[in-house]
């Protein structure tokens, strides 16, 4: 079979459990063709119970959801804005809609997540600079949480309101409360890699059902209670479609189901790699439980077979999508004027972490035989190291 034969194997391709269609004929047999419809009400209500939070609005989109919490926090041109470095741009787009400064937080390495140590240097630094940042944006990547104590202790104790950044984490908990659902709001994507999808998707969940309400507003034009359309402030087009809402509906049903089979991915990949000390794995913080969303490995800096983009290209030659880590926001173009603050004095974990990691092929729905592919080619790549001394 020649390698242009080999079946694809995909990072996250979306897994519909076959059950979808029901709800979107619903839709249509009660013609609810529209970003509002029963579809949508039940949706926001199964994400509201299963996360745990009082109030919750079915979106466009994980970006537009952040763009909502941005919005119900006053947040406006000239206001500075914390955030992971170590992300999806998506975390951060917002911040620039709004005319407001993203300020940049390094990762520390027990979670690869927001540094708690770094995230109190940006504070002080930027009241130093005259400012009190308005937000912290506290990212999950890779379905794994954040140290979620330490980041609501350094807010509480400045009064910055927490976003977090659950896009990647829905059904992580920790310390037994489900991400997204411990900061002011959290954002959840349905986009049609993320671990449930309605193709493309978002929701905001808080425990503030006024600014719930508020952003239901917002959502939808910002229309006054009057019927000649009257708009007293801006607003946005921000509502799911009932018919999505139907896809997110039964994919909310086997939530539990998947994230098991993403732990499973998981667990074959690190007894794949038992016999390789260079490969080591994306920490899970102690009393946290991760969707593990993709599995992430990190490799020792080399040049060789070991290297992040030499094994990345041995996988595309075999028709397997892997990609690198987030490259860091406050490497991007966009945002190369922006500041940054380290969790050491000397050096970025984020940056290091993007240069040495690799993230693999984790679809809920990856076979066997798929994995066992993506290993081998891996391990392949391990044995030409040794050869090559
Ligand atoms: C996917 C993603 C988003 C954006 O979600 P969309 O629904 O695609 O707009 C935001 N943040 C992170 C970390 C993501 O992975």
């Amino acid at each position: 079979m020649s390698v242009r034969d080999k079946e694809k194997i995909f990072l996250s391709p979306p897994h519909m459990t076959g059950n979808e269609m029901e709800y979107v004929q619903e839709a249509f047999n009660s013609n609810w063709i529209a970003p509002l419809g029963p579809n949508v009400d039940a949706f926001e209500k199964g994400i509201a119970e299963y996360v745990g939070a009082k109030g919750a609005l079915a979106v466009s989109s994980g970006t537009a959801a952040i763009h909502l919490a941005l919005s119900l926090l006053g947040i406006g041109e000239g206001d500075t804005v914390l955030c992971s470095t170590l992300t999806f741009v998506a975390s951060a787009n917002p911040i620039l809609y709004l005319g407001a400064e993203p300020v940049f937080v390094d990762s520390e390495p027990d979670s690869w997540n927001m540094s708690p140590a770094a995230l109190e240097k940006a504070i002080r630094e930027e009241m130093k600079r005259g400012k009190i940042p308005k937000a912290i944006i506290v990212v999950h990547i890779y379905g794994l949480v954040a140290d979620m104590d330490k980041i609501c202790e350094i807010s509480k104790r400045y009064g910055i309101p927490i976003i977090e950044d659950a896009a990647e984490s829905l059904g992580s908990t920790y310390k037994g409360r489900q991400s997204g659902s411990i900061g002011d709001f959290g954002i959840y994507s349905f986009n049609g890699n993320k671990i449930i999808t309605t193709s493309g998707g978002g929701m905001l969940v808080s425990n503030d059902i006024e600014s719930i309400e508020r952003a239901r507003f917002l959502s939808t034009q910002a229309r006054d209670p009057a019927i000649h359309y009257q708009h007293s402030q801006v607003g946005y087009n921000y509502r799911m479609s009932n018919i999505l809402a139907g896809i997110g509906l039964s994919q909310l049903k086997v939530i539990k189901e998947r994230i098991k089979q993403k732990r499973t991915v998981f667990e074959r990949y690190v007894h794949g790699f038992q016999g390789i000390p260079e490969i080591t794995f994306m920490p899970e913080l102690e009393q946290t439980y991760s969707n593990r969303w993709l599995t992430t490995i990190l490799l020792q800096p080399s040049r060789g077979p070991g290297s992040p983009s030499y094994i990345l290209n041995k996988l595309r030659d075999e028709q397997i999508e892997a990609r690198p880590i987030w490259k860091p926001l406050h490497l991007q173009p966009l945002f190369k004027k922006m500041r940054f603050y380290t969790h050491f004095n000397d050096k970025s974990v984020a940056e290091g972490i993007y240069a040495n990691g690799l993230c693999l092929p984790s679809g809920s729905n990856l076979s066997l035989i798929q994995q066992r592919r993506v290993i081998d080619c891996i391990l392949g790549c391990f044995m030409l190291r040794v050869k090559s001394g």
